[in-house]
């Protein structure tokens, strides 16, 4: 295919040759949308014919050779994918300063509405180059990209990212003292020291850990994130269909996975412990979706009373507690939590006793609701209480959650893709 280059572009053409050493890519780049079907190098080749001028000698003073490497960077961006499962793709280039400025310089000077920036061009050179090299068919994808390579010019270092994936679930904790998430140890914050015995770990297990371990495995991921919907204290338990959440597989070697057969591993191997529901697939914003969203739960407690309750009292004080229920921050959490007042609903309550002085008792609130103060009283902290309604010292022994309204709606089949 030829190009017809009208006076104004080869007078342009010739201006820019007289300027120095240039390569056919940063000559071509200026005519970039004129002519279909051909590539930067191509028309500047012909912009070159036409003046009749030899090919350049020496390096192109704008880009220094960037263009020339190109196949260069294409070739260790498929060894650096190599072992990587992915299917789309984007390249990204930090140019050195110097050719920041000469391309800055080269657009000044010889201002073109045709023209195509370094940078532009560059990535898309380098992905074609990269996809002609791999033996399988992947698509550059602008937004959310499996795999993102960021070539850094100045420090000749090639960068890689791979975008994580999400899979989402519910679990049941059926033991008492799990976090649901990994905690640094408090004396050596993670480091490992003699009182976490060198784990770097506060607790031994957690929710997290039992979840992630065979996806881990399985997807070559070098960490998990759970991110749950709201969670339950460390001794409480969560029962009934369980708290929703996301896990986060960060940098996965592998992204198609089987989660049918993830589900029952995890299930398998956390057995009695903690266990999740079919796992899917989601895409990252489900994860803001999960902790912006705010509803109610239902708990179960035991309750002990330091004086004999009766039942019509105890029927009587839960009938009375609904309603909104004024809270300051815990003093269990206030070392971590600003202190403040909050404003929860308790929207149903009831009871019953098991002996004079214990009551089983299950209640409903909105999400923040802290229940073991709700009980307690917290010293004047939650008003009003059960302890403060029966003007007897009460106290939650054991906490189970029973349901938590939120989450994704449930699905009839779960087909396994990739999610992204
Ligand atoms: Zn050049
Ligand atoms: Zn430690």
């Amino acid at each position: 295919m030829s190009v017809k280059y009208d006076e104004r572009q080869i007078d342009l053409g010739r201006r820019i040759l007289a300027a120095g050493p240039i390569c056919d890519e940063c000559l071509g780049r200026r005519f970039a949308k004129v002519g279909r079907g051909l590539a930067n190098a191509e028309r500047g080749r012909a912009v070159r014919e036409r003046i009749g001028e030899a090919e350049a000698s020496g390096d192109c003073w704008v880009c220094d050779g960037l263009f020339d490497r190109a196949d260069e960077w294409a070739e260790r961006a498929v060894r650096k994918a190599e072992g990587i499962e992915f299917e789309t793709y984007l390249f990204g280039v930090e140019l050195s300063p110097r050719v920041e400025e000469m391309e800055a310089l080269l657009e000044k000077r010889f201002p073109s509405d045709d023209a195509e920036s370094a940078k532009h061009a560059f990535n898309r050179i380098v992905g074609k180059a990269f996809e002609a090299r791999l033996e399988r068919s992947v698509t550059v994808a602008f937004k959310g990209p499996d795999l993102s390579f960021v070539i850094d010019a100045r420090a000749d270092e090639l960068r890689i990212h791979i975008a994580s994936v999400y899979v989402y679930g519910r679990y049941r904790k059926l033991v008492r003292g799990i976090p649901q998430t990994r905690w640094p140890c408090r004396r050596c914050r993670g480091r490992g020291c003699a009182r976490c015995g060198f784990t770097g770990k506060q607790y031994p297990e957690s929710v997290e850990e039992w979840i992630a371990a065979p996806l881990l495995d399985t997807a070559g991921a070098e960490k998990a994130h759970l991110h749950g919907a709201g969670r339950e204290d460390i001794d409480a338990r969560m029962l009934g269909d369980g708290r929703p959440f996301v896990l986060e597989l960060l940098a996965p070697r592998c992204r198609t996975l089987d989660l049918a057969a993830l589900t029952r591993a995890v299930n398998t191997h956390a057995e009695g412990r903690v266990e999740v529901s079919p796992l899917r697939f989601v895409d990252r914003w489900t994860v803001a979706h999960l902790k912006e969203t705010r509803s109610p739960k239902r708990y179960r407690a035991a309750v002990t009373f330091d004086a004999p309750v009766s039942d019509e009292e105890l029927d009587a004080a839960l009938a009375a507690l609904c309603g909104e229920i004024e809270q300051r921050t815990p003093r269990r959490v206030s070392h971590r939590r600003a202190d403040r007042v909050r404003r929860r609903r308790l929207i149903a309550a009831s009871g019953r006793m098991e002996d004079s002085r214990s009551a089983v008792v299950e209640v409903e609130g909105d999400g923040g609701l802290y229940i073991k103060e709700l009980i307690s009283g917290d010293g004047g902290g939650t008003q009003p209480s059960l302890a403060g309604r029966l003007e007897v010292g009460a106290v939650v022994t054991e906490l189970d959650v029973l349901e938590v309204r939120s989450g994704l709606p449930e699905r009839q089949a779960d087909v396994v893709d990739t999610g992204q």
